[in-house]
């Protein structure tokens, strides 16, 4: 069973017997709705597995602290985004349901790559940042600007 561990009024962090935790939403939110304001609690030049990328060498730990709870999904549900700070709805959300983000939106090259499990129809198997990505998946996704940046840098480098 699941016991709630963390949250706030729209947010509750779930743990379940085996120790992992999941973000569900306790609100209905519209697409394009805010979820939640974040900020940084702290600010550090190298990525860790509980740091969101916001500029080429920013990473936040992030402030309300519960929000490292929302997991990856490569059907993600919300959008943290690093310039006005908010996680957005991607669709509508019914209350109880999980919230995922894409990390590769926000992560340009991953601390811990790993193999998701999403379960998606559209899952991408190794998750190691936006770095990694084929044309197919940079095309589906929506990625915050210091990510555009890199990859129009990149672009112009191969040019
Ligand atoms: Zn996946």
């Amino acid at each position: 069973m699941e016991i709630r561990v963390a949250g706030d009024a729209r947010i509750d962090v779930l743990r379940n017997d085996d120790g992992y935790s999941r973000a569900v939403a306790t609100v209905a939110l519209a697409e394009g709705e805010v979820l939640a304001p974040f900020g940084a609690r702290e600010t550090l030049s190298t990525p860790n597995y509980l740091t969101v990328q916001t500029g080429p060498d920013t990473h936040i730990l992030l402030s309300p602290e519960h929000l490292q709870y929302i997991n990856h999904s490569c059907d993600p549900n919300v959008f943290f985004d690093t310039t006005r700070m908010e996680i957005i709805a991607l669709r509508a959300i019914t209350p109880g349901e999980e919230v995922q983000f894409f990390y590769p939106s926000t992560e340009w090259t991953m601390d811990r790559a790993f193999d998701c499990l999403c379960g998606s129809s559209a899952c991408l198997g190794r998750i190691a940042g936006a770095d990694q990505l084929d044309a197919d998946a940079l095309e589906r996704y929506a990625f915050n600007q210091h990510i555009l940046d890199r990859l129009a840098e990149r672009l112009a480098e191969a040019a």
